[in-house]
C-alpha cells in the first residue's frame, strides 16, 4: 500500500448485549484496561489460574532473542493431564463430547472415557518406540479417536501434525516429509457427504514417497475393506489391545514443542507453524473462557470448524477439554443428508454455544432460510465466527435467523500463527457492529500503521500489526526460521506483522479488511476487497462476492468481480448493472466492478477461504499460481471461460 486505505464502507448498526448477558459473563468491564496496566502479568496471572503445573513458571517472558520468545521457561506441565485427569476425581462422569456420525451413529464420551481410552492409545504408541519430541502425522476425519491420538501425542511429548481429512495424498506427503514423521495415524475411510473418503489409499499413496514413515495406524470407522501392509501398517484396535488404562504423563517443559500445524495456504504455499506447550495453553484456556463465556456446568458447545485447522485445535482439543467444556463433534458434511442437519443437531442437543465460519454462514444463506426455520434454535446463547471478515450482511442474517435476534455475535480475527484468538468482542463487556471483530482481546496489544510504521489514527486505515509478544505466538515456521522471520518480522521490525489489513473507526474498533496482499490500486486509490465484497452481499440477490484488481491499461488497476447468487435467483445483464449502481450507491463510484461474472461457486481453500489469488491469475491471463490447498477445481476452468465471455461496464 503506498497510501492510507479508502474509507468506504459505513456500518452504523450496532448492538448492545441484553441485561441479562451481562449479569453472568464471565468477562468483567475494566478487563481490557487491567491487563493493559501490566500485560505480563496479566498472562500469569492467567496462567497460574487455569493451568495445573508440576513445576510453577517464576519467569514469565524471555526476550533476550526476539523474535524468538519464549513464554513461562521455567515451567513443567502436562496438556493431556490438564485436558483430562485433573477433571476425574470429581468430573469423570462429565460428558466430553457428543459426537455425532455422519451415518446416524452417536457416541457420548465422558472424561473418564477419553481418559481412558487415551491412555491406552498412548501405552500402544510407546509400543511401536515412539519417543518425546518424534513427529506423528495424524490425518484423520472427524471421529473422537482424532482428538484421542493428539492428546496421546501430548501426553508423551510427541509432537503432533494433523492434516485436513480432506486433502489429497500429494498435500499428505509433502507435510510428512517437511516434518520428517515417524508415523501416520489414519483410518480406512471417512464419511463425507455420503461417500466415503479412502484415507487409507491416501496414506498408502503418500507413504509410497515417504522412506522416514515406519508405521501407519489405522482406525476402523468405514470398514470397506482396504489393503494392511505387513510388519508397516497396524489397525488401532489391535494396536490398544490388552494396553493399559495408565500411562504416566510425560513431565514437559512449557516451551517443549506441542504441535506444528500448516497455514491454510490462502496466499501461498503452506506455512508449517510450531506452537509450544505453556504459553498456548495459557492462551486458549483464558481466550476460550471469556470469548465463549464457557460456564462448564451447563453449557452445550459446538465449535463446527474442523480439527485439521487451528480452529479445532484451539476451540475444540486443548481450550475446551482444559476448560471441562462439554462439546459437541460432528463427522459429516453440514447438508448431508439434508440442508438442516446442522440446526437439527442444535435442536437435539440443545446447544448453547456455536462457533462457524463466514464461508458456512453465507452458504446457509444461499441454501435458503426455510431448512433453519424449521428448527427450534431458542437453546443457543452465544454465537461466533473465524475464518474470514464476515460480510455485515451476512452477520446480520446469522443474528437473526441462527442467534434469534439475542444472542450476541463473536466475530474473532486469529490466525494459525497467534494460536487463539486475538481481536474479538468480549461478549457482555463490548458492543458489537455487523463486520467488526471490535477489539484485541485483553493483554493482546495491536496497531494500524502506515506503510512507514506509524499509527494511523482512528478513522484511519492500513496494516494491521501486534506489537507485544504474546503467549499462544507461533515460536517458529518448522525447519525455516529465516522464512519466519522474513514473512512475520522484516517489515515492521519488532513487532508481528499479520499480512491483514484493517481500519479503525473513531471509537477504536477494528475492521479487518482482508490480506494485503489482495488491496485493490484503482486510480490511485488503495480499495479493500472486504468492502467492495460486503457492498455486493448487500444486495439481496447476492450470496457472496470476491473482487480482485485486474489490469487496467487506464486506472492500473480495475475491479473484476465474481458473485454467486441466492438459489432462488437468476443472474441477467439487467441484474448485472442493478449491482454495479448498488455497489456505486452503497460505498461510492470508486468501488464500482468493471466487470461481474455470475458463478455457481467461488475457488475456496479446502477451509473454505476464498483464493483471490487465482481469481487474480484469472483475471490477468497468468498461469495459476499453488494450486495444492485449492478445494474445488473444476470451479476454477469454469470461472475462466466464463471470464473471457463476461461483458464489461
Ligand atoms: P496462508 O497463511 O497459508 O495464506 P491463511 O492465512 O488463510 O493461509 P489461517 O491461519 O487459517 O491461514 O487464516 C488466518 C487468516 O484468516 C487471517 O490472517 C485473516 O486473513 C483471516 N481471518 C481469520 N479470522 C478472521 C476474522 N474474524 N475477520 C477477518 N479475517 C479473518
Ligand atoms: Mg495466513
Amino acid at each position: 500500500m503506498s497510501q492510507a486505505l479508502e474509507n468506504l464502507l459505513q456500518e452504523d448498526r450496532i448492538f448492545h448485549p441484553s441485561d441479562e448477558f451481562v449479569a453472568q459473563a464471565n468477562a468483567r468491564p475494566g478487563i481490557h484496561e487491567e491487563a493493559a496496566a501490566d500485560t505480563q502479568a496479566f498472562w500469569k496471572q492467567q496462567a497460574l489460574d487455569r493451568i495445573t503445573w508440576f513445576k510453577e513458571p517464576t519467569e514469565i517472558l524471555d526476550d533476550s532473542n526476539p523474535p524468538f520468545f519464549k513464554w513461562f521457561k521455567d515451567g513443567e506441565l502436562n496438556l493431556a493431564y490438564n485436558c483430562l485427569d485433573r477433571h476425574l476425581e470429581k468430573h469423570g462422569d462429565q460428558i466430553a463430547y457428543h459426537w455425532i456420525g455422519e451415518p446416524g451413529d452417536t457416541r457420548a464420551l465422558t472424561y473418564q472415557d477419553l481418559a481412558d481410552e487415551v491412555n491406552r492409545f498412548a501405552n500402544g504408541l510407546k509400543s511401536l518406540g515412539l519417543k518425546k519430541g518424534d513427529r506423528v502425522a495424524i490425518y484423520m476425519g472427524m471421529v473422537p479417536e482424532l482428538p484421542i491420538a493428539m492428546l496421546a501425542c501430548a501426553r508423551l511429548g510427541l509432537v503432533h501434525s494433523v492434516v485436513f481429512g480432506g486433502f489429497s495424498s500429494e498435500a499428505l506427503a509433502s507435510r510428512v516429509l517437511d516434518l520428517d514423521a515417524r508415523i501416520v495415524i489414519t483410518q480406512d475411510g471417512a464419511w463425507r457427504g455420503g461417500n466415503v473418503v479412502p484415507l487409507k489409499e491416501n496414506t498408502d499413496t503418500a507413504v509410497a514417497q515417504t522412506p522416514g514413515i515406519e508405521h501407519v495406524v489405522v482406525l476402523r470407522r468405514t470398514d470397506h475393506g482396504v489393503a494392511m501392509t505387513d510388519s508397516r501398517d497396524v489397525w488401532w484396535h489391535d494396536l490398544v489391545e490388552g494396553q493399559p488404562e495408565e500411562c504416566e504423563p510425560e513431565t514437559l517443559n512449557a516451551e517443549d514443542p506441542l504441535y506444528i500445524l500448516y497455514t491454510s495456504g490462502t496466499t501461498g504455499k503452506p506455512k508449517g507453524i510450531v506452537h509450544t506447550q505453556g504459553g498456548y495453553l495459557a492462551a486458549v484456556t483464558t481466550t476460550h473462557s471469556y470469548v465463549f463465556d464457557i460456564k462448564p456446568d451447563s453449557d452445550i458447545y459446538w465449535c463446527a470448524a474442523d480439527i485439521g485447522w487451528v480452529t479445532g485445535h484451539s476451540y475444540i482439543v486443548y481450550g475446551p477439554l482444559a476448560n471441562r467444556t462439554t462439546g459437541v463433534m460432528y463427522e459429516g458434511a453440514p447438508n448431508y443428508p439434508n440442508f438442516d442437519r446442522l440446526w437439527q443437531i442444535i435442536e437435539d442437543y440443545e446447544i448453547t454455544i456455536f462457533y462457524t465460519a463466514p464461508t458456512a454462514i453465507r452458504a446457509f444463506m444461499k441454501w435458503g432460510d426455510e431448512h433453519v426455520a424449521k428448527h427450534d434454535l431458542s437453546s443457543l446463547r452465544l454465537i461466533g465466527t473465524v475464518g474470514e471478515p464476515i460480510n455485515p450482511e451476512a452477520w446480520i442474517w446469522y443474528n437473526k435467523h441462527i442467534g434469534g435476534g439475542s444472542a450476541p455475535i463473536v466475530d474473532t480475527w486469529w490466525q494459525t500463527e497467534t494460536g487463539a484468538i486475538m481481536i474479538t468482542p468480549l461478549p457482555g463487556v463490548i458492543a458489537t457492529k455487523p463486520g467488526s471483530a471490535t477489539l484485541p482481546f485483553p493483554g493482546i496489544v495491536a496497531d494500524v500503521v502506515d506503510e512507514a510504521g506509524q499509527s494511523v489514527p482512528f478513522g484511519g486505515g492500513g496494516f494491521l500489526i501486534i506489537t507485544e509478544p504474546w503467549p499462544s505466538m507461533a515460536r517458529t515456521i518448522y525447519g525455516d526460521d529465516e522464512r519466519y522471520v522474513d514473512t512475520y518480522w522484516t517489515k515492521f521490525p519488532g513487532r508481528y506483522f499479520p499480512g491483514d489489513g484493517c481500519k479503525r473507526d473513531d471509537e477504536g474498533y477494528y475492521w479487518l479488511l482482508g490480506r494485503v496482499d489482495d488491496i485493490m490500486l484503482v486510480a490511485g486509490h488503495n480499495i479493500s476487497t472486504t468492502e467492495v465484497e460486503s457492498a455486493l452481499v448487500s444486495h439481496p440477490a447476492v450470496a457472496e462476492a470476491a473482487v480482485v484488481g485486474r489490469k487496467d491499461d487506464i486506472t492500473g488497476q480495475a475491479i473484476a468481480a465474481f458473485v454467486t447468487l441466492r438459489s432462488a435467483v437468476t443472474g441477467d445483464e439487467d441484474l448485472l448493472s442493478e449491482l454495479r449502481d448498488h455497489v456505486a450507491k452503497v460505498i461510492g463510484p470508486i468501488g464500482k466492478p468493471k466487470s461481474i461474472v455470475f458463478t455457481n461457486d467461488l475457488p475456496k481453500t479446502r477451509s473454505g477461504k476464498i483464493m483471490r489469488r487465482l481469481l487474480r491469475d484469472i483475471s490477468d491471463n497468468r498461469q495459476l499460481g499453488d494450486v495444492t490447498t485449492l478445494a474445488n477445481a473444476d470451479i476454477v476452468s469454469e470461472i475462466a471461460e466464463m471470464a473471457a465471455s463476461s461483458s464489461e461496464d
